[in-house]
């Protein structure tokens, strides 16, 4: 007899399995981390656990250990995220944000603050209909910070002036992340404007569970789309990893 093991997670990714109407599941829990386990028979039309086992699932796992391998038993469902299918940037965002997830979090490795992190972004996009190009702004800061990655938004990386009372700023892709106007002028850096740095700022202060204060702000779109653009390619300088769920945006 296996010991069943029962762990909160999130679904990150799954894929039909060729045999056992199975799917191979990646899932994400704040105490085990990244894992793999594999659902069986939910391919099967009417399956209880079919809903379960699809990508944003957040739920209470029972898993079954065999050799190192898990296998899903039972899943109590705590939300599906179902909501984030009716706007496709939500659901692009959604996406990239469990991709996100997965690069960064790391095998029995315990991360309750990444967990937190994934949690209430999705909560936000899905019930406070905060714009998710924000969203995607505020999880790949915060999740970079968590993974040591961290930008420094408060001082330049160059001459440790506050950059508080900067118009604007520059982005650097060698260690801390930001430089004051000054020094952006003669270092090989991504100049933002002061609307960029702006609203940047207005993101960067505000916690995740709060970013829907900031949906009367009727960002650009066009800015939010250069932000995004610019913390993809921060996130690929820190971690060296591309992000496939936005191939096709950016
Ligand atoms: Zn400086």
């Amino acid at each position: 007899m296996s010991e069943i093991i029962k762990t909160t997670a999130i679904v990150l990714n799954s894929v039909p399995c060729s045999v056992d109407a199975a799917r191979d599941l990646e899932l994400f829990s704040p105490e085990m981390g990244k894992f793999f386990a594999r659902a069986r028979g939910v391919e099967k039309p009417k399956a209880k656990l079919a809903a379960a086992t699809q990508p944003f699932c957040f739920g209470e796992f029972s898993l079954a250990e065999r050799g190192g391998r898990y296998t899903i038993t039972d899943v109590y469902v705590h939300d599906t995220f179902f909501q984030l299918a009716y706007n496709l940037d939500s659901f692009v965002v959604g996406s990239s944000l469990l991709e996100i997830t997965s690069k960064l979090a790391q095998t029995g490795e315990e991360n309750l603050s990444l967990f937190k992190l994934l949690l209430t972004a999705l909560k936000v996009m899905a019930y406070e209909k905060v714009n998710p190009s924000a969203v995607f702004i505020k999880f790949i800061i915060e999740s970079l910070a968590i993974s040591g990655y961290g930008l420094n938004f408060k001082k330049c990386n160059g001459c440790g002036k506050s950059l508080d009372d900067q118009n604007s700023a520059s982005l650097i892709y060698e260690s801390g992340g930001v430089l004051c106007h000054g020094c952006g002028q003669h270092t090989d850096s991504v100049k933002l404007s002061a609307s960029e740095w702006q609203t940047l700022k207005q993101i960067v202060d505000c916690d995740i569970d709060s970013l829907a204060v900031l949906n009367d702000q009727n960002f650009s779109r066009e800015i939010l789309v250069s932000l995004m653009k610019d913390m993809t390619k921060q996130f690929y300088f820190r971690t060296s990893e591309k992000l496939k769920s936005l191939d096709k945006y950016f």
